[in-house]
């Protein structure tokens, strides 16, 4: 039997034990996946499938809000869906209007109090809320309302959300959704719901995805494509930038909620953290991936006997390469998919193994022979030396590395956890120095005009921060995503 708590009336949490850090931990990670079904009569089930479509942008908690016209209940916990639901569990989650969330987050102890949806009793009923993003203006937001009085019980910023809405509810439930999305600044992709209306909204500048899709007559709101197909949806068309959609009995109302400041969609999107699978803007993430290698390859050629990639996110990118290059891909290294985020090592002894457990190299294929190694990115540089020597010691008589992504040197404050600037090799350290660093025969990363060329926008379609350090939001000082822990001051620079 699982701990359970209860915050919020109708909330119900699970508990799950440690995470691991492990290879994972030198990559930017995602911090949320949304979900939001209106009109199915198993909108939980939806979700549930929704979510586990959309797994991989958040592996430490998980939960689903389900409405029926007039109660809103709340299931999450920490883990994987699988782990937070049981099937039966989902079953007993009725109504035909259902918001979910899957999250990653490092906020140590709060986490469970963390863990969306979020749900409110106000005036007008209950709101359930789950957010992808970050507000650039929640420390000020939050610091305002707490000086009138408002009381927070967790420590993310999407509780800021609710209370501006609670507050503007005098006005009625559209208003006051525009009211409070009128006053935060930053990223977010944001699906709520009352009792009885699913609304979807994406910040003035796009940048995290929000696309939505039908199954039938009942509507769907998802971070990515992939989770709109795992349900046997269709994609429609996306959430525009600053677009608020509200989804009821009488069909979907489109509101230009804020004004659109530009189209700044978060370009890691494509080269790491979507599912190849999923279309972002209507091109294939797998396609720009695949394009992202072939152009690689023509900026960075080299003398090779096989390309590999760095499994998973670098597969597509390095098959590119090899095509454009003529060289042979193989398979170098294999992932083991089993271990999960829940595995423990066993003993202090057994830590320096966990990498080894989660990456091993094909000594047959990569014996003797020139190596082209792909990834996506080198953020701390840590796991690409890691990498590299695995090759080496597999009998690779060269590594010559190729990032499908340019020199990541600035932090991002839109939602995604990195390491500090200081942290990140490339901010510090030039190419040559970088290659010393990981031990690479040779090193080249993909020039950022290619990058462009190849998603078909200009640098003011994106946000390319973490590779220019041009921020689309202004970010406050001081922000950090731990900016409201207690105690848990974080240094962003
Ligand atoms: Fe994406 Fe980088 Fe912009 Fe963050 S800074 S939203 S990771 S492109």
């Amino acid at each position: 039997m699982e701990p359970q708590v209860t915050t919020f009336p109708g909330t119900e949490f699970t508990s799950r034990g440690p995470v691991e850090a492990g290879l994972a931990g030198d990559k930017p990670r995602e911090e949320c996946g949304v979900f939001g079904v209106f009109g199915d009569r198993d909108a939980a089930g939806m979700t549930y499938c929704g979510l586990m479509a959309l797994q991989h942008r958040g592996q430490e908690s998980a939960g689903i809000a389900v409405g029926d016209g007039e109660r809103v209940r709340v299931r999450k916990g920490m883990g994987l869906v699988s782990e937070v639901f049981e099937v039966e569990q989902v079953k007993t989650l009725r109504g035909h209007i259902a918001v979910g969330h899957v999250r990653y987050s490092t906020t140590g102890t709060s986490l469970l109090a963390n863990a969306q949806p979020l749900l409110i009793k106000y005036r007008l009923g209950r709101l359930a809320l789950a957010h992808n993003g970050n507000l650039t203006n929640a420390a000020g937001l939050r610091h305002d309302l707490e000086e009138q009085g408002s009381i927070f019980q967790t420590t993310a910023d999407t509780e800021v959300i609710a209370h501006l809405v609670a507050r503007a509810s005098g006005h009625g439930f559209e208003e006051s959704v525009v009211t409070a999305l009128g006053s935060i600044t930053g990223a977010f992709a944001l699906v709520m719901m009352s009792q009885d209306t699913l609304v979807g909204a994406r910040d003035a500048y796009g940048i995290r995805p929000l696309s939505i899709g039908k199954v039938g007559s009942a509507y769907i709101l998802a971070s990515e494509t992939c989770a709109i197909d795992a349900v046997g949806g269709e994609h429609i068309r996306d959430v525009e930038p600053g677009e608020a959609v509200f989804i009821d009995r009488s069909g979907m109302r489109s509101l230009q909620a804020l004004e659109r400041k530009g189209d700044a969609l978060c370009v890691f999107e494509y080269i790491y953290f979507a599912r190849p699978d999923s279309d972002l803007r209507d091109l294939n993430v797998h396609a720009v991936r695949k394009e992202l290698g072939r152009r690689l390859a023509r900026a960075y050629p080299v003398e090779a006997d096989l390309v590999t990639g760095v499994p998973d996110s670098s597969v597509s990118a390095a098959s590119g390469y090899a095509e454009e290059a003529r060289i042979p891909y193989e398979m170098g290294l294999v992932k083991n998919r089993y271990i999960g985020r829940t595995f423990i090592q066993p003993s202090q002894s057994m830590r320096e193994f966990d990498v080894k457990l989660k990456l091993n190299p094909l000594r047959r294929v990569l014996s003797q022979k020139r190596v082209v190694l792909v990834d996506d990115s080198i953020v701390r540089g840590t796991t690409s030396k890691y990498i590299v020597q695995l090759l080496r010691d597999a009998g690779a008589a060269e590594v010559h590395l190729r990032i499908s992504s340019p020199p990541y040197r600035s932090s991002c404050y839109y939602g995604i956890d990195t390491s500090a600037t200081k942290e990140l090799i490339a901010s510090a350290k030039s190419v040559e120095q970088v290659r010393e660093y990981v031990g690479a025969d040779t090193l080249g990363y993909l020039p950022v005009k290619e990058l462009l060329d190849t998603v078909g926008r200009s640098a003011a379609g994106h946000c390319l921060a973490c590779f220019t350090g041009e921020y689309p939001v202004p970010v406050p000082e001081g922000t950090c995503k731990y900016l409201f822990e207690e105690g848990g001051h974080h240094d962003p620079t």
